[in-house]
């Protein structure tokens, strides 16, 4: 086998353990294996941390944006396997991170480790998000109302929920104009400002695939630019006048409502059988509220006969008949869950007699 020298150590090394003609130990003393900017400038909102680099980038923070810019400007040599990369930053005050670098490597059979630290400078500009949410631009407004009532508090949190989850999304995605501008709360509902006429379309999809309704949008005409016009668009979103667990009169029946969507479905509680109750104006308009399950109250069932059972009113104690529901199947139940309304007690639920 021929034997090779170093060239510049003069070390006898075998062909395959040469790294750009010399011994790994010299190619480290002599080349650069690791290289950084010693010094670094970043461009950073003061309001959401994002980093500019060419554009506007999302970030977590002001540190994690030095990190990512320094791990993105670091040169390491081809030669290098097994690369290990890790970086801590250490904030010196708000125009000053100090990024320490540990790298680890190995060439041939000599391993590596070095230690940098890189002086990272930060310049204070507010980003585009930023200074359209500070100037209150919005594309879209999206109105949350509801028929014949105002929005619960639950529906008003859960559709905010919504909004925001949707809004977080599109700016993980890259839509700058991905924001709420504003939301405005008022007795009969709310109005979420948002910055993208998108977003806004999304939001009233997912909230009526929730909750159901009846959507009208309409169109402003707010100015024009370079021939083309440009709209401020309104989403009037009407919940539907019912919410689950309600009890509602429709064409004599007596149902409680169990699923609010596009269609909503219901227990008819004499026969119960599951009804679909088609989402139409003129059948909604039909339907009556009677009551809620939060209004029910648990009281004695005396007897039961084929169609009808005997309660105890739980506000008069008096004993009253009403229509046989259909849970009352035998004998064994004797505690009934009752709701008063205009038209007499309904029976909700039934629980068993407690064995003794
Ligand atoms: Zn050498
Ligand atoms: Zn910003």
């Amino acid at each position: 086998m021929r034997k090779n020298f170093c060239p510049l150590c003069g070390k006898e090394v075998e062909l395959e353990e040469m790294v750009g003609g010399m011994c790994a130990e010299c190619y480290i003393k002599k080349e650069k294996i690791i290289e950084s900017p010693r010094e670094s400038e970043i461009t950073i909102c003061p309001r959401c941390g994002s980093l500019y680099e060419g554009g506007w980038k999302k970030s977590k923070s002001i540190e994690s944006a030095a990190v990512a810019f320094i791990s993105s400007k670091i040169l390491i040599s081809n030669e290098i396997d097994n690369i290990e990369l890790n970086f801590s930053p250490e904030r010196l005050n708000s125009k000053k991170i100090i990024v320490h670098a540990n790298f680890k490597g190995r060439i041939k059979t000599e391993t590596i480790e070095k230690n940098l630290d890189i002086l990272v400078r930060v310049r204070y500009n507010i980003c585009d998000r930023c200074s359209r949410i500070s100037g209150g631009y919005y594309e879209s407004i999206v109105q949350i109302r509801a028929y014949n009532r105002n929005p619960t508090k639950s529906e008003r949190e859960k559709i905010k929920k919504i909004a925001s989850e949707i809004v977080n999304n599109g700016y993980d995605r890259g839509d700058e104009k991905s924001f709420i501008t504003d939301i405005k709360e008022f007795e009969k509902g709310l109005d979420l400002y948002l910055g993208s006429k998108k977003i806004a379309k999304q939001i009233c999809k997912s909230v009526r695939s929730r909750y159901g309704g009846d959507l009208l949008d309409s169109a402003k005409l707010v100015g024009e630019k370079d021939g083309k016009k440009n709209y401020r668009i309104t989403h009037s979103l009407r919940l539907p006048k019912f919410l689950i667990d309600d009890i509602i009169s429709y064409e004599g029946n007596i149902i409680q409502i169990k699923k609010i969507g596009k269609k909503i479905t219901g227990r008819d509680l004499s026969t119960g059988k599951t009804i679909m109750l088609e989402d139409h104006k003129d059948k909604l308009r039909r339907m009556k509220k009677v009551g809620s399950i939060e209004e029910s109250a648990e009281t004695d069932l005396i007897a039961a006969t084929e169609n009808e059972i005997q309660v105890l009113d739980p506000e008069t104690d008096e004993v009253v008949t009403i229509p046989k529901p259909y849970f009352i199947d035998d004998f064994n139940k004797n505690k009934i869950k009752v709701i008063k309304t205009d038209s007499g007690l309904i029976a909700l639920s039934a629980t068993f007699k407690e064995k003794k």
